[in-house]
């Protein structure tokens, strides 16, 4: 904050200033605001902010009784693949939970995304986030739990930069806004130890750092423990010393000064919560446990549950689904250790394998904690807290009593959707379950008050569910990754599912380049058609019983690490694989230029629509994998054939040589627009009726240069009956903006937006996915469609669905 002269000076400036751009009122700060961005004037401001790329100079405007800071986006004006302004500040946010301020943005449509960063040392800490609503302020929240890690930082004690970045998604300017920029404070004694240490070190698991710690940060918020995020980096004794439990998520490597404090820190009394890697050495020796081999999954499904022994933890669930493929095993080095809980395989048979391992000085997981099945994985994580730190089940309860996501979602339903039979049901168990916590916590039995607050959730959760109306007719569509289907179900199970809870169409994954998942003779087969049986034709057998559509699902160009090793040395031979710029083979991917390559590909969809009754085939794929390819020797005798002379600086001139460039773009595009229209024409004269559509990438004017997938023309030119693409965005107001300009470049060709709940950071999210569907609803999109079809969505987001959203007349 600013000293309170200068802030009454400012306040008298902006009284005389023009009204701001129309944006609404800036909502007061819930947080402790760090800047309210009083500069004295304009060019204070852009001295606080500086632009780089294709943004403009900031400007500060009132709005309402706040400040904001304007960013504009030029994207018409500037070249850039991005936006971004870097604000100067100096801040130690070791013991914050991250930044918090309010964003807005006028017009979306020309950004992919927005992302923040803050620099510490020789790297940074990035986080994507964006509008929720369009026209609305929006409350940012970035934790720390949920970064990735750029180069190498040197932790969050020495944060001195922060930028904002709006990536490029098409041409158009835009501007955005900031308000109440601050931080998150935070208390907790639990602390979440993310393993920063190994970027540094080199090492190349700094995502799955990432991602696994953010799961585990993420579920305990859930759950109501009080958690902090640490970075190893920061791991202090003096930081140590303040909290009860290190829970190590995943940490594949724990510098030494670290290890000796955690070895203290057990010592003073702390306790320790482990996954995957066993504690070893003196922390392993302090848990009493010993560390074993690698194990991984001696067939699919293997490792499916996590069920509790006779000698459990309190409030362990019963079963907590958990599709593991690996673990390394661990056993009780002496009779202070104990195993708590065991793997089960699919068909729900102890494997023998211990999962939980529970010793006074803490817990231990033989893998790391994923995502599928939250909720029981939400009171798995708290019942292992609580064997380290019994006290937590009270600090729960009060810490989520009436103010879960699931109880406040359900306050946002109004009285007419609150009526219905089917939700006062829910809504009446909700309570009921709500007042039996109550009395559980009035005698202090937490645990059992957070088990009851726990039904309360999920029934409020179901009623919020059974209150959505749906909408027909409407195309719904799920992909489905797998050839073989969700994983534990046959073809007829997983279809009839769907057909119940009111899909109306499966795209299943069945060939790539160099494999099919049913009897062809235009591409090699795969290995376990032979003992499962062809699925193209189970598939398509339960779509016509449970009348789903069946459209294919082609991958094309990847052959996905599937194709033998054979097939992809005789594609190497022949020149069909791809070359990056720099010489290097990418024998992974066949070249989109070669004509042989082209015509395998048309060939293997004409086969399949030929002998296969299937409503439609889906490409995706349809693109280069990036700008990087393809520069083998045969696309550049055909370019040159294109050009009609020889390119002077192979292959430097297609990116410097402006004339080059765009005639190297124009090649790539016509590469991949040629079999597009080759095989939608020959499949349509194969089975007519059959429909033609694409998974593609959303924002077509850049995407069109950068992977070559020129969709807009497809749809001119009436290639496509309809167009899905892939808006795989976690962020309302851009998903919204996204559609809006993917229905202009459409034109008359249908647009299914697709919805990747699957890559969201908290997937299977079924508030959001009912808001993402709703805002197709408004837009008139006719339908949508979903990714992905797995274990965990016929477990939960389907069943969902059907209660009302998709609630099949
Ligand atoms: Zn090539």
């Amino acid at each position: 904050m600013r000293n309170a002269s200068v802030l009454a000076c400012a306040v008298v400036l902006w009284a005389a200033a023009p009204p701001a751009h129309g944006f609404p009122p800036l909502p007061p700060a819930e947080w402790r605001v760090i800047d309210d961005f009083s500069y004295p004037d304009t060019r204070a401001a852009q001295d606080a902010w500086r632009q780089t790329g294709a943004a403009g100079p900031v400007s500060v405007e009132q709005v309402s009784s706040g400040r904001a800071v304007l960013l504009p986006c030029l994207f018409s004006e500037k070249d850039g693949d991005r936006s971004a302004w870097d604000y100067r500040l100096s801040i130690d946010m070791r013991s914050s939970r991250g930044i918090r301020f309010h964003f807005y943005c006028d017009n979306p449509s020309p950004v992919a995304g927005f992302s923040l960063s803050l620099r510490s040392g020789n790297g940074w800490y990035t986080a994507s986030f964006g509008p929720e609503r369009k026209g609305r302020w929006t409350a940012v929240t970035i934790d720390r739990a949920s970064t990735g890690i750029e180069g190498r930082p040197s932790g969050w004690g020495k944060i001195d930069t922060l930028r904002i970045s709006a990536w490029r998604g098409g041409s158009g300017n835009a501007v955005c806004a900031i308000g109440n920029l601050g931080v998150a404070d935070e208390a907790g004694t639990v602390a979440v130890v993310r393993a920063e240490s190994v970027a540094n070190a080199g090492m190349s698991d700094a995502r799955s750092v990432c991602d696994y710690s953010g799961i585990v940060f993420r579920l305990s918020v859930r759950a109501g423990v009080p958690a902090v995020m640490a970075s190893d980096l920061d791991l202090t004794a003096e930081y140590l010393r303040r909290m009860q439990v290190a829970i190590l998520p995943y940490n594949p490597r724990i510098p030494d000064d670290v290890r000796g404090n955690l070895v203290s820190f057990v010592r003073a009394g702390g306790k320790v919560l482990s996954f995957y890697h066993p504690p070893q050495g003196e922390l392993g020796d302090l848990l009493g446990i010993r560390a074993g081999d690698y194990l991984k999954e001696p067939e699919r499904g293997f490792f499916s549950s996590i069920r509790p022994t006779a000698d459990a933890v309190a409030g362990m669930p019963a079963v907590s689904e958990q599709a593991s493929w690996n673990i390394i095993r661990a056993v009780p080095a002496d009779d202070r250790c104990r195993v708590a809980a065991q793997w089960y395989d699919k068909n729900g048979r102890p494997t023998g394998e211990p999962a939980v391992l529970v010793s006074p000085h803490g817990v231990h997981m033989t893998h790391v904690l994923l995502p599928d099945d939250p909720q029981n994985k939400r009171n798995l994580l708290l019942s292992l807290v609580a064997a380290a730190l019994p006290d937590v089940w009270r600090k729960a309860f009060f810490a989520l009593r009436g103010t879960s996501v699931e109880e406040q979602t359900l306050k946002t339903l109004d009285e007419a959707a609150l009526r219905k039979p089917q939700v006062r049901i829910f809504v009446e168990d909700a309570a009921r379950a709500k007042r039996m916590a109550d009395e559980c916590a009035g005698e202090r039995r937490f645990e059992e008050a957070v088990a009851h607050s726990s039904v309360a959730r999920e029934a409020s959760l179901l009623a919020y569910c059974c209150a959505q109306e749906p909408v027909e007719p409407e195309f719904r569509g799920i992909w489905c990754h797998s050839a073989f289907g969700p994983a534990g179900m046959s073809w007829d199970e997983a279809v009839s599912q769907l057909a119940r809870n009111g899909f109306t169409a499966v795209f299943p994954n069945m060939l790539w380049a160099g494999t099919a998942y049913y009897e062809s003779k235009v591409l090699p087969v795969a290995p376990e058609v032979g003992t499962l049986g062809d699925q193209l034709s189970q598939c398509l057998d339960a779509c016509r019983k449970h009348k789903v559509q069946c459209h294919v699902w082609k991958v094309f160009w990847n052959t996905g690490g599937r194709a033998s090793a054979s097939f992809i040395e005789q594609m190497r031979r022949e020149g069909r694989t791809q070359v990056s710029f720099s010489g290097r083979p990418a024998d992974a991917w066949l070249c989109p230029s070669h004509p042989a390559n082209q015509q395998m590909e048309i060939d293997a969809l004409v086969e399949v629509v030929a002998r296969y009754p299937v409503e439609g085939i889906h490409l995706d794929y349809i693109r280069y994998p990036g700008s990087d390819a393809c520069y083998c020797q045969g696309c550049r005798k055909r370019f040159e054939e294109m050009l009609g002379f020889q390119v002077k600086n192979w292959p430097d001139d297609t990116r410097k040589d402006p004339f080059v460039r765009q005639s190297w773009l124009e090649f790539r595009r016509q590469n991949i627009t040629k079999v597009v229209a080759e095989l939608s024409r020959r499949v349509r004269q194969a089975r007519p009726g059959v429909k033609v559509s694409a998974a593609v990438f959303p924002n077509w004017p850049v995407h069109r240069d950068t992977v070559g997938q020129d969709w807009k023309a497809w749809c001119d030119a009436g290639y496509l009956d309809f167009v899905c693409p892939m808006d795989y965005t976690a962020f309302g107001g851009l998903f919204e903006a996204q559609v809006e300009s993917q229905k202009e470049w459409a034109g008359n060709v249908p647009v299914y937006p697709g919805i990747g709940l699957t890559v969201w950071p908290d997937r299977g999210d079924i508030v959001k996915l009912i808001d993402f569907i709703g805002v197709t609803r408004r837009l008139g999109t006719g339908g949508f469609m979903v990714f992905d079809y797995d274990a965990s969505a016929s477990r939960r987001y389907v069943p969902l669905c059907g209660l009302g959203v998709t609630k099949p007349r």
